[in-house]
């Protein structure tokens, strides 16, 4: 796990911003499957590029009982984020 201060330090790199989508998307698998979730196919949304920084995002959902999951890579780690029903209930 990199820390906080050298994500930052790189915060300019977009490469590494948006090798983060992959970490997230492993938390939200990782988070669904213990719930119970059978997550599919990954929606990846296009690229937003705002101030030279990029921001990507991707959602699924479970393909048994069809509880959504987001994931956001933001500029910067702390902006992260991993949503969505399939990573706060059970699965039916
Ligand atoms: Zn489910």
């Amino acid at each position: 796990m990199i820390s906080a201060k050298n994500v930052l330090d790189a915060v300019g790199d977009l490469t590494l911003v948006n090798e983060g989508i992959g970490e997230l998307k492993n938390q939200a698998l990782v988070s669904s499957r213990s719930l119970g979730h059978d997550i599919g196919i990954w929606n990846d949304k296009s690229t937003l590029v705002r101030n030279g920084r990029s921001y990507r995002s991707s959602s699924s959902k479970c393909k048994k009982c069809g509880a959504l999951v987001f994931v956001n890579a933001g500029p910067t780690p702390d902006s992260n984020e991993v949503r969505g029903p399939a990573i706060k209930s059970k699965c039916r």
